[in-house]
């Protein structure tokens, strides 16, 4: 009987055209699908700290409360450092970082404003939080300060929730005008950059991009799965907040600690990172790929990360197809991802790719007829 109801549930999906499926990447395909936008997930010296790690053994073999405290302590002080907070705090995985963090600092009487187009950890960690959720337009201060104005006086805290830069389109949260919005509500700011940390400010984020010090009342949420190239979460701010976190986040308390070998290999993409030429490179090829991409239309304005949307809107899965049937994989991404009408496909870049790369992705675009951004559909 319930194999029946699921059955028919994803005959739904199919039907919608929204099934989605496991593919596994041929190891020589032109990849444009990928986060590990340093490329360390593979880089030598990466792969030696992981190495060195294995001495603590496999797994962590506990919570961070019980046995699994081993080497994440020095990864803390070395991301506190680094986003220039008093504190750090590591978690399994970027998804248990927001969930655990947002639903434990934010509580019943409390108000969130969460952009409209923030990543589902956010969301779901919202959910969870006993908190009132209000959803502003994208990177809109009018809307933001609207729904304060109306609403802002009656809670006893304010969060303001963000991506730092946001993962499916790209584009920077516009976060020196949301933390004024926040000081004049005497409010808190939550910054999710998991895209932003190793590709702007110099590789320390959107908040080094703005030159906005942390402060007191913000907290950065960051993802060592992305420009780091392995695994795991991390929040930075003030000594109360990480201690709070300890004592209050489940997804930290109820979960076992990231395994040591992982730990010790973040650490040396960590040190690398901020050695700085990596950002550096990267940055380069974002302004080559902004050179090309304009050259054929598929960008109006020069990005500043590496995630590029081509909004494809109905044939995005049929275009995805035809670029891997081609030697290049870059994902379709369908609604619920983003919103019906703006299917597109993710194109993200990296340190190891080439003109000659961008230029063969443009090419096989060309072939759909491309102008402006959108592929007629
Ligand atoms: N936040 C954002 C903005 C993301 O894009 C992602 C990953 N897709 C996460 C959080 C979750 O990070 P992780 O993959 O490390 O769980």
């Amino acid at each position: 009987m319930f194999r029946l109801k699921l059955r028919d549930e994803l005959g739904i999906i199919k039907r919608n055209g929204l099934y989605r499926f496991l593919r596994k990447k041929d190891r020589n395909i032109l990849d444009f699908s990928s986060n590990d936008y340093l490329c360390l997930s593979k880089h030598p010296e990466v792969i030696e700290a992981v190495k060195e790690g294995l001495k603590y053994g496999l797994g962590s073999t506990g919570s961070r409360l019980t046995s699994g405290n081993i080497n994440h302590e020095i990864l803390e002080e070395r991301l506190a450092d680094f986003k220039e907070t008093e504190r750090a705090l590591v978690y399994p995985t970027g998804y248990s970082t927001n969930v655990g963090v947002i639903s434990s600092l934010c509580k019943k009487g409390d108000l969130i404003l969460s952009d409209r187009l923030n990543h589902a950890s956010i969301i779901d960690g919202c959910r969870l939080s006993r908190a009132d959720v209000e959803v502003y337009e994208h990177c809109n201060i009018e809307s933001l300060v609207d729904i304060l104005e109306k609403k802002g006086r009656r809670y006893n805290n304010i969060f303001i929730v963000t991506d730092g830069v946001f993962s499916m389109d790209g584009d920077i949260a516009p976060l020196r005008d949301i933390k004024k919005v926040a000081e004049e509500y005497n409010g808190v700011v939550i910054v999710d950059d998991a895209h932003g940390t190793g590709v702007l400010g110099g590789g320390r984020g959107t908040l080094k991009h703005f030159n906005i010090k942390p402060s007191d009342n913000i907290i950065q949420i960051g993802t060592l799965s992305k420009a780091f190239g392995g695994l795991g979460g991390f929040v930075c701010g003030i000594e109360e907040v990480v201690e709070y976190l300890i004592n209050t986040s489940r997804s930290f308390i109820y979960s076992t600690a990231l395994p040591p070998p992982v730990v010790s290999g973040v650490l040396r993409s960590l040190e690398l990172i901020e050695e700085g030429y990596l950002t550096k490179m990267l940055q380069e090829n974002i302004r080559s790929t902004n050179r090309i991409f304009k050259r054929y239309n598929l960008i109006k304005e020069d990005n500043l990360t590496p995630i590029y949307p081509i909004i494809l809107g109905k044939r995005t899965m049929e275009i995805s197809e035809y670029l891997i049937k081609n030697g290049i994989f870059a994902p379709g991404i369908r609604y619920p991802s983003v919103p019906k009408g703006l299917e597109r496909i993710r194109v993200s870049i990296n340190v190891e790719h080439r003109e000659e790369d961008f230029e063969r992705l443009c090419n096989l675009l060309n072939k759909f007829g491309q102008t402006n951004n959108s592929i007629s559909t």
